[in-house]
């Protein structure tokens, strides 16, 4: 019996290591792992080069509180500041607390204008933001919220695409529009350049803030460091995480200058967040993310892998209704309930994860070689050839 509290329905199968793509399991199987603990290893499994700036900085100091100056801190932010579109960046240690954290800048932020009820945050029904009391009612889904009330109050909600909606449900207390550029858990659903265009016009006549949880599809999963990036858009408040640390825990909320106006000393803190050691595996991903050529050949594998795909959909059109995604957050939306193709595909050793709506998600490392790709086609071709 696990001593391990009962909140994951787990798989029977356990790791004992891991290289680049694949993963060695304890009964002696070899996977291709694509799912990289949920769009997290960007760079596979015991990544050489993170490997030895991680080795290289736990000798030298591991943590030391935010009360000092970190200057791995500073060379990080720093680098996100020229990468993208954001002015001053704020470390977390995971997902769900930059987006909370995001919540709370845009609410501070009209706060220090002297607007203390322009504080509710718009989001789409079903989305996902993570799994702390606010996010939780920020994602609005009954699954997460069930038993967790009182509601975390301060969050209203349309449906996805639901244009109409969105206008509707914004009031003269809406401090901020926050949504997923791609919805991940949802169901890998890619809100289309025109409408991210849109959405960002709408908050400039409202006035209001535009976040973007790019926790899932940022950092290079969709073929640009941030996956509005493709839209040719600036957000006000962007929370990125799972691919920063490239497996080690790391969050962040990129914010622009005006919205960093709203914060000041005593606002916000964290005892872990961008420590050290953190650090060191944050600059480590940018370093390899950002040599010539890496995100052109995510751009360039993604658009291989779902072509491919989607001539397995229209081989296989009763098992597999459509392909989503972009660059290498990608979905395989079945037919039906997913569990058993998964399962299929797993005992095949090729490890994929879930998603909303039917989803299967395929979430290889970034540096992921066109030959492992094929292997996964190779292997969905099997599984969809035996399925009833
Ligand atoms: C995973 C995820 C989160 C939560 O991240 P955690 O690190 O699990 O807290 C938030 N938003 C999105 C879009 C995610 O995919």
């Amino acid at each position: 019996m696990s001593a391990i509290l009962n909140t994951y329905n787990r798989k029977k199968i356990s790791f004992k290591r891991g290289k680049g793509s694949f993963l060695y399991a304890s009964n002696g199987k070899k996977y291709l792992d694509f799912v990289q603990g949920i769009a997290v290893n960007c760079l596979g499994h015991s990544n050489n080069y993170l490997n030895r700036a991680i080795q290289k900085q736990s000798k030298k100091l591991w943590h030391v509180s935010n009360a000092f100056v970190i200057p791995e801190q500073e060379k990080l932010a720093k680098r996100l500041k020229q990468k993208t579109f954001a002015d001053y960046i704020s470390f977390q240690n995971s997902g769900a607390e930059a987006t909370e954290a995001s919540i709370k800048f845009a609410r501070r932020y009209f706060y220090s204008k002297g607007k203390k009820k322009k504080n509710r945050i718009l989001c789409i029904n079903n989305s996902f933001h993570g799994r702390t009391l606010a996010t939780i009612f920020a994602s609005n889904s009954k699954k997460m919220t069930e038993g967790f009330y009182p509601k975390v109050d301060g969050f209203d909600h349309f449906n996805f695409g639901d244009h109409k909606g969105l206008e509707r449900s914004i009031n003269s207390r809406t401090a901020a529009i926050m949504v997923e550029t791609i919805l991940g858990e949802g169901g890998i659903k890619v809100i289309p350049e025109f409408c991210l265009k849109e959405l960002r016009k709408l908050c400039n006549k409202k006035k209001i803030l535009l976040i973007l949880d790019e926790v899932q599809c940022g950092v290079g999963r969709s073929g640009k460091f941030l996956a509005f990036e493709h839209a040719k858009i600036k957000p006000d408040i962007v929370p990125i995480a799972k691919g920063i640390g490239g497996g080690f825990p790391v969050g962040a909320v990129l914010v622009n200058k005006k919205v960093a106006t709203g914060m000041k000393p005593g606002t916000h803190g964290s005892t872990f967040g961008g420590n050290p050691l953190a650090m060191s595996a944050g600059n480590a991903v940018m370093d390899v993310m950002f040599k010539k050529g890496f995100l052109n050949n995510v751009k360039n594998n993604g658009r291989y892998f779902i072509r491919e795909l989607n001539k397995i959909k229209d081989r296989y059109p009763n098992i597999i209704k459509e392909v989503r995604g972009k660059g290498l957050l990608i979905g395989l939306c079945l037919k039906k309930d997913q569990t058993n193709f998964i399962n299929k595909l797993s005992d095949n050793s090729l490890l994929t994860i879930r998603g909303s709506e039917n989803v299967v998600r395929l979430l290889p490392p970034l540096n992921v070689t066109k030959k492992e790709i094929n292997l996964a086609l190779k292997i969905l071709n099997k599984v969809c050839d035996n399925y009833k």
